[in-house]
């Protein structure tokens, strides 16, 4: 009797989970009278074996699939907001926005999506992990290109490697003598590109990434000669180690962040997550304890100033857009142009909560003029002039500007 009161009970809830507006008794009174005239069917107890092996075969797989997609391969892209979300179902974009699945929450179709996703994923891992182990790396590793494109975690493992901060920043040498210093760890849509530019009287360096392991320190390049640093604008990607110098430059209208970069005015608070990462910080980093200290001195600079480095000269151009003080450094002679985040070859962030669309048409338009040859971007790989007119044209076209 009590088995059966408890069993009507759950199927109700479970209805009413379905099914959230429904009345109580609706339910409850249709299974109660299903199960009544159930349970009167001549030898349907003979089939409660069967019954509970069907149950097993439909029900044991589902959930497999979706705990290993939940623990193992959707590991943390699942937040509080998307789980209690009720119109919008999806993983949080970088932008911030929410891809919608559906206007409307349908379970059956969440439930449909849910599996299918699930299969799709684990199937997808099981490839990575296979692959990994045949080019003898693990599926964690960023140096594999499915490692870097969706950070599948190893099948193994819960928690995410943590790196050497011997290896955590990767210098790769590029034409005029410039150099890209950035972290493998990250993710490339998170992944700030660090700027080292040779002068003849001094260094330039812009931008500073993440910060978790000290970026001076670490790069012996960066120790050698006198240097420029100079912040292209003020996130978190982007400032992590300015305070590693002696003074720091930002153009005017970022000068307050650098000089309090808390974790909500510098984006940390917004997307530092394990789902940034292939490989964390080696301890003793932690998201929950992140902090940028400030640099001890600020130097600010404005549209049209010169950065000497004694036989190279990088003019600021001011890039408001993506955010209110973005700078870009042009060097007139090289035909070289290091854009901060306002362009880069990948998803462009427009809508954090200092964006500002006209600003970012403007400074667009303004990069579209120039004669340029190179384009360094804060973010993935470096392009040609070609390819810049093409993203800005693009992006102009998309924006109806
Ligand atoms: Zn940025
Ligand atoms: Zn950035």
């Amino acid at each position: 009797m009590t088995t059966n009161v408890m069993a009507v009970y759950s199927a109700t809830l479970s209805c009413m989970n379905v099914a959230p507006g429904m009345a109580f008794w609706k339910p409850a009174l249709v299974i109660g009278v299903v199960t009544v005239f159930g349970a009167l069917i001549p030898g349907i107890l003979d089939q409660f074996q069967n019954f509970l092996l069907l149950i097993g075969a439909l029900f044991i797989p589902a959930f497999s699939v979706m705990i290993v997609d939940y623990y193992l391969v959707g590991r943390d892209g699942y937040g509080r907001e998307l789980l209690t979300a009720k119109h919008q179902l999806g993983r949080p974009t970088r932008g911030g926005g929410d891809r919608r699945l559906s206007d409307r929450c349908r379970p059956r179709r969440l439930l449909v999506a849910g599996l299918t996703a699930g299969v799709r994923r684990l199937a997808a891992g099981v490839r990575d992990h296979r692959h990994a182990l045949l080019a003898g790396r693990t599926a964690t590793d960023p140096a594999t290109p499915a490692g870097r494109r969706r950070g599948v975690r190893a099948m193994s493992g819960f928690a995410l490697p943590r790196g050497d901060a011997t290896s955590w920043y990767r210098l790769q040498p590029l034409a005029d003598a410039i150099t890209l210093i950035d972290e493998p760890g990250i993710k490339p849509f998170y992944r700030c590109n660090i700027w080292h530019v040779r002068g003849r009287d001094r260094d330039l360096v812009v931008d500073f990434g993440l910060g978790a392991v000290p970026l001076r320190e670490r790069v012996a390049l960066l120790s050698e000669r006198d240097i420029v640093a100079v912040a292209s604008h003020t996130h978190f990607d982007h400032i992590g180690s300015a305070h590693g110098f002696d003074c720091c430059h930002v153009h005017a209208a970022e000068a307050d962040i650098l000089a309090a970069p808390d974790n909500a005015r510098t984006l940390a608070a917004r997307f530092l997550d394990d789902a940034m990462f292939d490989t964390l910080p080696p301890l003793p980093y932690a998201h929950s304890g992140y902090r940028i200290p400030a640099p001890a001195a600020i130097q600010t600079l404005e549209d049209g100033d010169v950065i000497d480095l004694g036989d190279r000269r990088f003019e600021v151009i001011h890039t408001p857009g993506h955010s209110p003080g973005g700078i870009a450094l042009w060097e007139a002679a090289s035909a070289t142009l290091i854009a901060g985040d306002i362009l880069y070859d990948g998803e462009l962030i427009e809508d954090a909560y200092h964006s500002d669309l006209d600003d970012y048409a403007a400074s667009l338009r303004r990069l579209r003029a120039l004669p340029v040859r190179s384009v360094h971007g804060g973010h993935f790989p470096s392009f040609s002039g070609q390819r810049c007119h093409a993203l800005i044209d693009a992006w102009l076209r998309d924006h109806d500007r």
